[in-house]
């Protein structure tokens, strides 16, 4: 289309780029010839091209938001085979892939076997917090320990307790044998209880209740951790086999088997 450069013209780029709304800029000329075309009226213009900013403005926020949430992998339910977990409660799942309970700032429990999908749900759950605009840090409990000691040490604990509280999901992922000292139990309780009927918690751990005071040394610790953890909390329990295990069993007993490079290397023999 050939550009008119008119006064007017120059003018409104010259706006809209001050009020930072570059895609209103870049769709205006489009947008108004189309509507002189459709006889759409002043307001119907405007509106599209409203509609046209803010769309994309949501789009670089949840880009941002997935990011800033820093998952270690991207996983999506699509991915996830129910039919190899039985024990797991789908409809809670589904449910929980709604998000209402971050509304309600209520927690989510996963426990299971190691390879049975944990950290694979998680990401699923903080990924659709993420697209509803709602901010989402993952760490692995242990990098998360590491984290605040050496905040602590640099004097920085604050300012990491700071940005802590303004999550609305934080994910402790693989909740187990912390060699925690002292110290970094007692750093890690601070979340939990920080975190407590303001910002949602999603853990993952393969340890039952009743070994928890191994990982954090203390009986008081532990009671008080999962009396927090564990108030308004959906429990998603899952006790099957390792994924990886079973797969790797589906794949030997298919009658014709995959050549030897399709086989991932952590599935190899068994
Ligand atoms: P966990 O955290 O419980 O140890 P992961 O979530 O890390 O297990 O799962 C291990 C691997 O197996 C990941 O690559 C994950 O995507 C995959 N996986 C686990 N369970 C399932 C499942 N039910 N359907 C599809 N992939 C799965
Ligand atoms: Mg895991």
């Amino acid at each position: 289309m050939e550009k008119k450069e008119t006064k007017s013209l120059v003018l409104l780029e010259h706006h809209l780029k001050r009020l930072k709304m570059p895609s209103m800029l870049r769709e205006c000329e489009k947008v108004a010839a189309r509507s002189a075309k459709e006889n759409v009226d002043h307001l119907g213009f405007l509106l599209e091209l409203c509609e046209i900013e803010l769309l994309e403005r949501e789009k670089r926020a949840a880009a941002r938001r997935l990011n800033a949430a820093k998952f270690p992998t991207q996983k999506t339910l699509d991915d996830f085979d129910f039919t190899a977990q039985p024990s797991l409660n789908k409809v809670l799942v589904l449910e929980l892939m709604r998000g209402e309970y971050l509304v309600r700032r209520e927690n989510c429990l996963l426990v299971g076997n190691p390879g049975t999908g944990k950290t694979h749900l998680a990401t699923c759950l903080g990924t659709a917090a993420c697209a509803m605009g709602k901010r989402v840090r993952f760490f692995r409990v242990t990098d998360l320990v590491t984290d605040l000691m050496e905040a602590r040490d640099d004097r920085m604990l604050s300012r990491l307790k700071t940005q802590l509280r303004k999550l609305d999901l934080l994910i402790l992922d693989e909740l187990g044998y912390v060699p925690a000292s002292k110290v970094g139990a007692e750093l890690l309780f601070d979340v939990i209880s920080q975190a407590y009927e303001r910002t949602s918690l999603i853990v993952t751990t393969n340890l039952p209740f009743e070994n928890w005071t191994e990982v954090l040394g203390s009986e008081r610790l532990t009671g008080a951790t999962l009396d927090r953890l564990t108030h308004r909390c959906h429990i998603l329990e899952m006790n099957g086999e390792s994924y990886r295990v079973s797969d790797a069993k589906r794949r030997r007993r298919r009658p014709s088997r995959p050549k030897k490079d399709e086989v991932g290397e952590d599935e190899a023999p068994l």
